[in-house]
């Protein structure tokens, strides 16, 4: 197999300081089963999934307790046997709140059910296809599109690429890193069977070149593949690990502005733990009910990457990196630039949790942001060749009108141009309020739409 160096580079882009050191040579160790796991059924892009147990049932480790509520949705399976003591709302990594049930786990854990184990080689597109979508599987790299539905493309559209997502960008997060090391085999098993979902592409593995370790892991578990497969060695740029610039990097391919998808331009990318998750699922029958989560930061007494139930309060995680060291100035779900910071370890992991931060007082600064300079240091960073400048000032002017000219809804939320303002002005969260303004606008339009439809028909 191939090992290139990428051949297309994306503009703009930062080096923020990675921080990997701290659990990148840890191996991944299992967590002890937590007494009492909290399982969202919104952890995944789309619908939530739909409650199917209620409270005083005991539940198989691997049983289904939410079922997958419409097309872009994803089903939920207990990560334990034990007892439904609740299902109420909790607050989820990224600040919303969902129905989770809360499980007491049993004492004694046993193999749960599992889904029958499928040949690959032998079974069909859609045994394969019904297979993800049983075992639960969403994308596990922060976005949590469901992955049957990627893997399905509409009629008309093909994969000529499938991409895999190996750059793992964000400070800090090593999760992907120690799958690349540990579980690369899987990660080859799982190739196989998308390429036959997907009925048979080329494949590129990028992985950026600070990850040594895991390319020749990889180029190993990938020795005498089949096909038109290469391993391509990307520069070390955030973000990366955005589906759009992995895309051109590894293709030289530029997916259009929303609502364009990768499949419009003949690619589905797809992160490397998921592609594990899937070999886990057709060939062991194993749900999607673990992750590895990487417990990191200055304030963790013993940073690690740890393999947990989904469901596990960060509480539990960080006990089992043996607490803090002092009291945390901030505690971040996922990484430095795309994360969400959280006010409670009472949170729990979800499907897409990659990380967990700690960060002592040395590491968190207060600061009062400034008025814009026009010095364009956010306009060189953006990845999207956007103007932050312009999209957050129309924004502080309540002008979202202007933003969304200034095609805000093409944002990746990145955090580049934060990272290099010299005024610190919050130049993502002004992005993310002009998106989710537009966003509320097209659905009242729509459900406007469809109320005068309704009523002509009448
Ligand atoms: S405007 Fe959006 S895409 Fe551009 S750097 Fe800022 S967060 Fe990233
Ligand atoms: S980096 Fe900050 S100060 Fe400079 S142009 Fe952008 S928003 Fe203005």
């Amino acid at each position: 197999m191939k090992v290139t160096k990428a051949k297309f580079k994306f503009k703009g882009g930062v080096h923020p300081p990675y921080n990997k050191d701290l659990a990148r040579d840890k191996a991944i160790e299992r967590l002890p089963m937590p007494k009492e796991l909290a399982v969202s059924m919104s952890q995944h892009l789309g619908a939530p999934a739909k409650c199917v147990v209620a409270v005083g049932d005991h539940v198989e480790k691997g049983q289904l307790i939410g079922e997958r509520n419409g097309f872009i949705s994803v089903s939920v399976r207990s990560p334990a046997s034990g007892t439904v003591k609740a299902v109420e709302k909790r607050l989820g990594p990224a600040g919303g709140s969902a129905d989770a049930v809360i499980i007491e786990t049993d004492a004694e854990q046993g193999e749960g059910e599992t889904l029958p184990a499928l040949d690959w080689k032998s079974a069909s597109r859609e045994e394969l296809l019904k297979r993800v979508e049983d075992a639960g599987i969403c994308g596990m790299g922060g976005a949590g599109f469901p992955t049957s539905v990627k893997l399905n493309p509409p009629p008309g559209k093909r994969c000529e690429y499938l991409i895999l997502n190996g750059a793992e960008c964000e400070p800090y997060l090593t999760s992907d890193f120690r799958t690349m090391v540990e579980r690369a085999d899987r990660i080859r098993t799982g190739v196989e069977i998308l390429r036959k979902i997907l009925g048979g592409c080329a494949v590129r593995i990028a992985v950026e070149a600070n990850k040594p370790e895991a390319i020749s892991a990889l180029e190993k578990a990938f020795a005498g593949i089949d096909g038109n497969v290469e391993i391509v060695v990307l520069p070390v740029l955030y973000p990366q690990g955005s589906e759009k610039h992995q895309i051109f990097a590894a293709v030289g391919r530029v997916v259009p502005e929303p609502p364009a998808l990768p499949i419009d331009v003949g690619c589905v990318v797809e992160n490397v733990s998921t592609l594990a998750a899937v070999a886990d699922a057709v060939e062991f029958g194993k749900p999607l009910i673990e992750r590895v989560t990487t417990v990191s930061g200055d304030a963790v007494v013993e940073p690690k990457n740890v393999l947990a139930p989904i469901g596990t309060k960060y509480a539990d995680l960080v006990a089992f990196c043996g607490g803090t060291k002092e009291p945390p100035a901030k505690v971040i779900s996922g990484g430095t630039m795309m994360g969400f910071a959280v006010s409670s370890l009472d949170v729990a992991t979800t499907k897409t949790t990659s990380g967990l931060l700690l960060l002592g007082r040395k590491s968190v600064f207060q600061y009062i942001s400034g008025p814009c300079v026009n010095c364009g240091r956010c306009v060189r960073a953006c990845p999207m060749n956007l103007n932050p400048a312009e999209i957050s000032k129309a924004v502080e002017s309540d002008d979202v009108k202007s933003a969304e000219s200034a095609h805000v809804m093409s944002c990746l939320e990145c955090g580049a141009c934060a990272f290099s303002c010299p005024q610190r002005r919050p130049v993502v969260q002004l992005c993310r309020r002009a998106k989710a303004s537009i966003r509320a606008r097209i659905a009242a339009e729509k459900a406007k739409a469809a109320q005068a439809a309704a009523k002509e028909a009448k």
